[in-house]
């Protein structure tokens, strides 16, 4: 069915001509320009590359225009666009590529130099070079149509390799297209909250800053595709991560939403002089992708104004097209520390090991099912049907609770500490650590215990400006979290530092490579 595709969705875009839909600090494309791009790659891809249906089209590479446009030109073909994560190691690329064995490879310069460090032998595309000769050599080419099923896989993105290595999510048309319908729809429901004024223009002028990687779900699925079916456009910063940098683009191309990990909001606030930049456009922010505690929330209400009555949260993971749960301005300030509910057309229950469902109220693992769980792992049938159960429930391996229809993460299955007969939640300890004035980030890991099988251990990241004489002892901060938590649950070895914790590109923090 033409009609429902990813590349129907791409020739409707057409009909938006000359509105900006790429804009860098230094560039910009309107619709009509890039489906020009994509017409003329998808139809090098076809001639030179042998590329057709259900083929990988990988893309490694920096957020750039390029990107989405390798992405659009695999989709034209009704291949598989698969984004690779452009912070890997050359193994780590070489492995992901061996196992997806995509036909080309569209890379930015330096990653190219990445896959060859790996050994991979697949055709490199780059995005300097090589791209702007076939986009000339092949200017004019009229936009290719392949028909699909609405079954077929349309993408593969990998998940951020927090509890292990990484894993290809295939996604299909049909959970694409679900989440282009789902901002349509959200779209609406935000104007609704925040009382912005909502139609199709309203939502065509709509842009959207993007400052998290591409070849994660919660940038490509849910800020840049959208925007191909609004006629929204998406700036992409561009280079490391700097909050002034990133705020001056907000105020220059008047962004109207922005979604950040937890640790960019945190160096928003940091900024100085926040109040000199012209924020007036702004009017939704959201946190995504990682636990942000309360206390950050409230600041940012405190300090950013469109904060205070558009801050989301919203939860999600690779396995699933789109948001899981969202929190709402509303539902942040009534309850601390929850998630939200269950975004439109996502079932949810909580449930035990044994897979019965507990009763609101009580701990057990998310577990959603709805159009938007992805098909599988690419080429991982037992790690599929792991995730996966018969009827199409996914084990999401995240622990949390129900309360007045609310969800409240309390962290992952594999990083529950069992200490004695008690399961303790390390979120629930770092919040409390997190509220302590020193105290700037922390981890609460397990340490292997001949009695208790597990004890508590933390590893406390002072604030960089913290004078030396307000350095907290293990003592103080042994009483900090007494007072507030069950003797269990305090850490009973201490590791206190300046060092910040390592963190992958969706801001959470690596776990497996910190110890006491
Ligand atoms: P891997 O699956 O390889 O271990 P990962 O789970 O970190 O890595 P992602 O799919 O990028 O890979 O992340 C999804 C996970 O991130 C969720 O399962 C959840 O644990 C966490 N997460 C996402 N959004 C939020 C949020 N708003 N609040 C708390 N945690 C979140
Ligand atoms: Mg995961």
């Amino acid at each position: 069915n033409r009609d429902r595709s990813l590349g129907a969705v791409l020739a409707d875009s057409l009909r938006f001509g000359d509105r900006d839909y790429l804009i860098t600090e230094n560039s910009r494309l309107t619709f009509a320009e890039h489906g020009a791009m994509v017409a003329a790659f998808a139809t090098a891809l076809r001639e030179r590359y042998g590329v057709g249906k259900g083929d990988r089209v990988g893309i490694l590479a920096a957020n750039t225009p390029e990107w989405l446009v390798a992405f659009w030109a695999a989709q034209a073909l009704g291949a598989i666009a698969v984004g690779y994560n452009s912070w890997w190691a050359p193994r780590e690329v070489a492995y992901a590529v061996e196992s997806t064995e995509p036909s080309v490879i569209v890379a930015d310069a330096k990653r190219a130099a990445i896959l060859a460090d790996g050994g991979v032998d697949v055709p490199v595309i780059t995005m300097e070079e090589a791209m702007p000769a076939l986009l000339e050599e092949f200017a004019g080419a009229e936009l290719p149509q392949t028909e699909v099923d609405e079954e077929d896989p349309a993408v593969i993105l990998f998940t951020s390799g927090t509890s292990g290595r990484p894993k290809g999510a295939v996604h299909s048309q049909r959970n694409v297209l679900g989440v282009i319908d789902y901002h349509r729809h959200s779209d609406a429901v935000l104007a609704a909250f925040t009382g912005a004024e909502w139609s199709r223009e309203t939502v065509s002028e709509r842009r959207y800053l993007l400052t998290s990687p591409l070849f994660h779900i919660a940038s490509l699925h849910n800020l840049a595709l959208p925007r191909l079916a609004s006629g929204g456009a998406v700036v992409i910063y561009q280079g490391a991560f700097d909050p002034e940098r990133a705020l001056a683009l907000v105020a220059k191309e008047k962004v109207t939403n922005w979604a950040v990990v937890p640790t960019m909001a945190q160096r928003i606030l940091d900024v100085k002089d926040l109040e000199k930049f012209d924020l007036s456009a702004m009017s939704a922010f959201a946190l995504a992708s990682a636990p942000s505690s309360p206390a950050l929330q409230q600041r940012l209400r405190e300090r950013l104004p469109f904060a205070q009555f558009s801050l989301v949260d919203s939860y999600g993971m690779t396995e699933c097209a789109t948001a899981i749960a969202v929190a709402t301005p509303l539902d942040l300030m009534a309850v601390p520390g929850n998630v939200g509910r269950p975004v439109l057309g996502v079932q949810m229950e909580l449930r035990d090991p044994e897979g019965n469902r507990v009763p609101d109220g009580e701990l057990g693992e998310v577990c959603v099912r709805s159009a938007y769980v992805m098909l599988g792992y690419w080429n991982d049938p037992q790690a599929t049907a792991a995730a996966i159960t018969k009827d199409r429930w996914l084990r999401t391996g995240d622990y949390g609770m129900i309360d007045g229809g609310r969800l409240f993460l309390t962290g992952r299955r594999s990083d529950l500490i069992l200490r004695g007969g008690e399961n303790i939640y390390p979120l629930e300890v770092e919040q409390v650590l997190d509220e302590h004035p020193a105290v700037a980030e922390s981890l609460v890991l397990g340490i292997d215990d001949a009695d208790l099988g597990s004890t508590v251990g933390a590893v406390v990241v002072l604030r960089e400006d913290l004078p030396s004489d307000e350095v907290p002892t293990e003592q103080e901060l042994t009483d900090f979290t007494a007072e507030r938590l069950a003797y269990f649950k305090v850490p009973a070895q201490w590791r206190i530092t300046s060092d910040p914790l390592p963190r992958n590109a969706t801001g959470k923090t690596m776990r497996a490579k910190v110890s006491l």
